[in-house]
């Protein structure tokens, strides 16, 4: 069964959702699935070197966004776009990457990095890295799989009392 979201959360999400990631979301609805997120950080980097930000619950698409950003939390001045993904989300470098290929101060990383990768990435239609040790996968949760159990026994019940 899929998690119980308040009217607030599903408009948030509509926000930040893109087109895909809304067909991922109602794909899994349908089956009744969730998404989770396996693996392990192999500190590869990458995710430094091409990352989303979010601001206002919202994936930014534009640099004026992102300069507001700055403004307010300047600890964000680290970041420089690099591009866009394949949804028009700007990707962003940061320089806190190290030649060395560590982050600078990986103790005092933003929540952002400490975070990576989280499910609302799946829900843009974004993916984690290539090579990344992370991967969403889905699956159905045990809540689904008990309630079926039960029907079914619901059901023999049902036809062994004739009912
Ligand atoms: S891309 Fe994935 S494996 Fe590499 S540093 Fe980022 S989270 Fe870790
Ligand atoms: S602060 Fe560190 S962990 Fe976060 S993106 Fe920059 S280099 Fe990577």
């Amino acid at each position: 069964m899929m998690d119980k979201k308040s009217l607030y959360d599903v408009l948030a999400d509509f926000r930040k959702y893109s087109l895909l990631g809304w067909i991922r979301f109602f794909h899994l609805k349908l089956r009744r699935k969730k998404v989770v997120i396996e693996g392990n950080c192999l500190m590869c980097g990458r995710c430094c070197r091409r990352i989303c930000l979010e601001a206002n619950g919202r994936w930014l698409r534009k640099e004026k966004e992102f300069y507001r950003v700055v403004e307010k939390h300047p600890e964000y001045s680290r970041f420089t776009v690099v591009g866009r993904d394949s949804q028009g989300f700007l990707l962003f470098s940061c320089s806190w990457f190290t030649t060395a290929g560590i982050c600078k101060d990986h103790e005092n990383r933003l929540p952002i990095c400490r975070n990576f990768p989280d499910t609302n990435l799946y829900f843009t239609g974004g993916e984690v890295p290539v090579k990344c040790g992370y991967l969403f996968r889905e699956i159905t949760s045990f809540a689904t799989v008990l309630k079926k159990e039960l029907d079914i026994l619901d059901e023999k019940k049902k036809k062994n009392t004739g009912n």
